[in-house]
């Protein structure tokens, strides 16, 4: 991967994870709770606009855990990710560190 396009995957992710941190600060603010709220997916596809539902909560507590995307299935990147969790099916994935090429976490 090219330093061009891992910085290009940064942004997209990181984009879409404000809105998401919007759609989150909404449903924070109407009470949150059990229902679970539309998120978009925080994958690296620059035209991807897939959309999947989380409970509010659970998306939290994935923010809170530090530098993590959710992405719905199919879409993560083993290659430069890992994935390190999964809710109802939506990946929860994990940068690698730059250079890493190592071993591949058996999640699912
Ligand atoms: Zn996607």
């Amino acid at each position: 991967m090219t330093e061009l396009r891992r910085r290009r995957l940064e942004e997209n992710q990181t984009l879409f994870r404000e809105l998401n941190e919007r759609i989150g600060a909404t449903a924070a603010a109407q009470g949150g709770g059990v229902h679970a709220y539309e998120f978009v997916c925080e994958c690296a596809d620059i035209d991807c606009f897939a959309g999947f539902e989380l409970p509010l909560e659970d998306y939290r507590r994935v923010r809170e855990a530090g530098e993590r995307f959710l992405v719905v299935p199919g879409h993560e990147r083993p290659e430069v990710e890992e994935v390190v969790e999964r809710l109802e099916g939506i990946g929860v994935v994990q940068p690698r560190p730059a250079g890493e090429g190592g071993a591949e976490a058996a999640v699912g």
